[in-house]
């Protein structure tokens, strides 16, 4: 007996009549409004190739680890989930059989954005009308599948009809790019562009650090045994990176530590990160001093900075040792913001032609460090909720307690962050239905008036990602 998939137009919207009227008249002005994706994690072979994404289950199951994070929490088996292994052991490759176990878990997901997400793309990409369960696993598999081998849900054609006017991906300095070349050489309209995130060549803790560093060499053509010659490869690769269409970095470290050492302690610390000597702290400060370098680097080519501090990568030990990173094991420290970033504001924070835009994982540094300091620094933004925090919850917790000190206009807009490239629509409409609810309490409350409502949600919807990202 199936059961009826009603996605209801008002969602998200408060129950109260006045704010919920004027909700809907906001969320009508930016509801078709193209989408600006300034952060992300598609993979950009999809949209050189555009052949056909294979099933449901490898779509919406195996690559995302807000899914499969949750089965695990209850007792699912990695391994029927087709998560790979690392020794290449054994897992689930029958694709049906994996979505039954997914359809018939689906009850895990109530009152999580991440099936708001996916009835979403259920519903709206592929016309689906009955929700998951067990009992319409089958059908719905069918449905999708069937879908899927039609030209226009090919990447490309959802790209078009996902109304996508620009979308960043993100790659390590090593990368050839070669998905972004072969997708300009196409001569296919759609803007898909790059991410300069340089991570595995500055983090000392990274895996394969000094292999990485010895590769940065090969690809820049400098000499990276040096920390001067280090430091031209990344100007180097991030010229690459931007005439590839790049207008942004993105700094995934544990802390949000920078550092301004002279270069004698530069080159010291260097020394000890690529022979592996580099104590904890140390890579610690290295990591900090490499923050302050991008952002110099930043001061000369315009790339506009991302931080996104404070995930404790890899937490349990022994699904890394099986299945290796992002597996849904990272989880949110308590991240300082104030001390931290104090050695990159003293160098650079009164610039103009300068935008770091911070993310967190810590919600308690809303109002108490991140507010006080994008309110304060011109070259300080704040990116939107991240991660776990991307939920309806989320949103309102960080308008209603970063507003009130930084405004919106030291807020960027939305970035989907994703790799769940058919959640894009949904997570989007997600952040204008819920901008739109704040919009419409504001007015209510007399805080704002009505003509500023109109004209702060295509703002937020579109307008402030175009102009800060400078896309
Ligand atoms: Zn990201």
């Amino acid at each position: 007996m199936s059961r009826p998939l009603v996605l209801h137009p008002d969602r998200l919207f408060s129950s109260e009549p006045r704010q919920r009227e004027l909700a809907r008249a906001l969320y009508a002005t930016v509801k078709d409004l193209a989408i600006v994706s300034p952060h992300g994690h598609t993979d950009p072979r999809w949209f050189a190739e555009n052949e056909p994404f294979s099933n449901a289950s490898a779509l919406f199951i195996t690559p995302d680890h807000y899914v499969f994070r949750m089965l695990y929490s209850q007792g699912v088996r990695l391994e029927d989930l087709a998560i790979p292994r690392r020794d290449g052991g054994e897992v689930e490759g029958d694709a049906r059989k994996i979505w039954r176990t997914f359809a018939t878990n689906y009850h895990l997901f109530r009152g999580t954005p991440t099936r708001v997400w996916l009835d979403h793309a259920f519903h709206e990409v592929f016309g689906i009308r009955e929700r998951l369960t067990a009992e319409s696993a089958d059908r719905v598999f069918d449905n999708i599948n069937a879908c899927l081998a039609r030209p226009e849900f090919h990447p490309r054609a959802l790209f078009e009809r996902f109304n996508i006017e620009v979308i960043a991906t993100t790659e390590s300095p090593l990368d050839p790019l070669a998905h972004h070349t072969k997708i300009r050489a196409s001569g296919w309209k759609g803007r898909v562009v790059t991410a300069y995130r340089p991570d595995p060549t500055v983090d000392p803790e990274f895996d394969g650090f000094a292999a990485n560093v010895a590769r940065l060499a090969e690809v820049s053509g400098e000499d990276t045994s040096t920390w001067r010659g280090y430091l031209a490869a990344h100007r180097h690769r991030r010229a690459f990176f931007k005439s590839m269409g790049a207008t942004s970095t993105d700094h995934g470290h544990p802390t949000a530590q920078t550092s301004d050492l002279d270069s004698g302690d530069c080159e010291v610390l260097f020394a000890k990160a690529l022979e592996r000597s580099a104590t904890p702290a140390e890579a610690e400060a290295f990591r900090g001093q490499m923050l302050t370098e991008m952002a110099r680097m930043s001061m000369d080519d315009g790339l506009v900075m991302q931080i996104h501090p404070g995930s404790m990568r890899n937490y349990n030990p022994q699904v890394y040792a099986r299945f290796g990173r992002d597996k849904g094991a990272d989880i949110p420290t308590r991240t300082d913001y104030v001390h931290a970033l104090k050695p990159l504001l003293d160098r650079f924070g009164n610039e103009r032609d300068l935008t770091v835009i911070l993310f967190t994982l810590d919600e308690t540094t809303y109002s108490r460090e991140l507010a006080p300091l994008a309110g304060h620094y011109p070259i300080l933004k704040l990116g939107p909720p991240w991660w776990f925090y991307d939920s309806p919850e989320g949103m309102q917790r960080f308008r209603e307690q970063v507003t009130e000190t930084a405004g919106f206009y030291n807020t960027v807009g939305f970035n989907d962050d994703t790799r769940a490239f058919l959640s894009i629509p949904a997570r989007h409409d997600v952040a204008r239905r819920m901008d739109c609810r704040f919009l419409a309490q504001l007015v209510a409350e007399h805080k704002i008036d009505e003509d500023e409502a109109f004209e702060l949600a295509p703002e937020l919807a579109y307008k402030l990602a175009k102009r800060v990202y400078k896309l």
